[in-house]
């Protein structure tokens, strides 16, 4: 699966859903609606489930947003939707789980930010609290660090220790050995108080790649509780794409990472599941495991000046993405199948052999028509101006043939005729 295997770590379940231990890499999000608002919340929460989040994190920063934590859940269970709710607690987490029963008891997990949890004296007796709160219901806990909201207390004196050593460390890296320290620190309080590693996940977000990394390799050789990689304060759009691929890349392809979140910043009026079609992607892309069928284009260039190609990926990108809820109960494997569109004659009839199912459109001047290869054998070429009914009506009946009930295996050079 990668060069250097994976990193096994304790196994937590999350209401039914495994992290760590070997399981597959876990797919998760969180809302932005106010947890007050009840219905606006179970909306989103099941929008998230059905684009792919397998774990849905909720604020839960108020009394009326814990109030309403067991209303959301009920709301999620009536429409068949049981993703597993994390609930997200920041420095009032300890009252509003013990003042709300019905809160503490929905949640499937609790994330504690050690930063957040209390200052001085009252900082152990609160975490204490969330721990409690934790063994009471029988619930993990995720010890999730973020390095904006770093206990300063642990920061000032890991830096005054440095400032006294005879070959003071750079204050990036006494930072980032802070944020790995109250990770580890609160984990180990956690467990002497009994909560046991089993239901330990560990985060240590930071908003830079290159400190990402740097802190997750430690991590990792540091302890063996499963581990949620993110990178926090991605950004918006491509940056925060390609920001959060690089980082999680590198740490996935070393075999680090049992769940993960891609933060981005959903454009004004954006999709919120954005993010976890993205954290989807980039575990397939990597081969680590399968979601949706994926669709090979070529990027188009002198030799096709039409945006007909480009048109056609987009829509059956969108049309197997839409499928795929659907799809998935009746089509078990369907989301291994690729599809390449290709825009000319140099790569197209190649790529598309390779594929699963391909297309190669005609280039400027070519003769304008377009074979579609099924499991490596030109099947049939399609004209006209239906090109695009045509070939979804053949990537429907190659489903329908290749992973419906009864099939038992990739059928070689199937022959699909063109819907017209
Ligand atoms: S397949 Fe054809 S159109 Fe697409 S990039 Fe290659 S040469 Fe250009």
């Amino acid at each position: 699966m990668n060069p250097l295997g994976r990193r096994i770590s304790r196994q937590v379940a999350v209401g039914g859903v495994p992290i760590g231990g070997g399981a597959p890499i876990v797919v998760q999000s969180m809302t932005n609606t106010d947890t007050a608002d009840a219905e606006a919340t179970a909306r989103q929460v099941r929008s998230l489930a059905r684009a792919g989040s397998e774990l849905v994190r909720i604020t839960v920063n108020t009394p009326e947003a814990a109030s309403q934590v067991a209303a959301i859940r009920e709301r999620l269970d009536a429409l068949g939707c049981d993703v597993p709710l994390i609930g997200d607690f920041h420095y009032n987490g300890h009252r509003l789980l013990t003042q709300h029963p019905d809160c503490a008891r929905a949640l499937a997990k609790y994330r504690i930010n050690p930063g957040n949890v209390g200052k001085g004296v009252k900082r152990d007796e609160q975490f204490a609290t969330l721990i409690e709160c934790a063994l009471r219901w029988g619930k993990p806990v995720r010890i999730g660090v973020n390095w904006g909201s770093l206990d300063p207390e642990l920061l000032a004196r890991l830096m005054d220790e440095n400032a006294r050593r005879a070959e003071p460390l750079d204050a990036g890296e006494v930072t980032r050995e802070a944020v790995i320290r109250s990770a580890l620190d609160s984990a180990r309080r956690a467990e002497e108080w009994g909560l046991p590693p089993e239901r330990i996940v560990i985060s240590c977000k930071m908003s830079r790649v290159q400190d990402l990394i740097a802190v997750y390799r430690s991590l990792a050789q540091r302890c063996d509780y499963a581990l949620h990689l993110g990178l926090t304060e991605a950004g918006m759009g491509s940056k925060g794409i390609v920001a959060s691929a690089a980082a999680l890349g590198v740490l996935l392809q070393e075999g680090i990472g049992d769940t993960i979140r891609v933060s981005l910043t959903p454009e004004p009026g954006g999709e919120r599941a954005r993010e976890v079609q993205v954290a989807q992607e980039i575990l397939q892309t990597m081969g680590l495991r399968s979601f949706a069928p994926m669709v090979s284009a070529c990027p188009g260039c002198g030799r096709t000046t039409s945006t007909t190609f480009q048109e056609l990926a987009g829509r059956i990108e969108g049309y197997l993405r839409a499928q795929m809820p659907a799809w998935k109960e009746r089509y078990p494997g369907v989301e291994e199948m690729r599809v390449a569109v290709m825009g000319c004659v140099v790569n197209g009839p190649g790529e598309s052999k390779h594929a699963d199912i391909g297309i190669s459109l005609p280039g400027t001047n070519e003769v304008p028509v377009a074979p579609v290869y099924v499991d490596g054998a030109k099947t049939v070429t399609l004209k006209g101006n239906r090109i695009a009914e045509e070939f979804q009506a053949i990537v429907d009946e190659y489903v329908k043939a290749r992973f419906g009930p009864g099939a038992k295996a990739a059928p070689k050079n199937i022959k699909i005729k063109a819907a017209s």
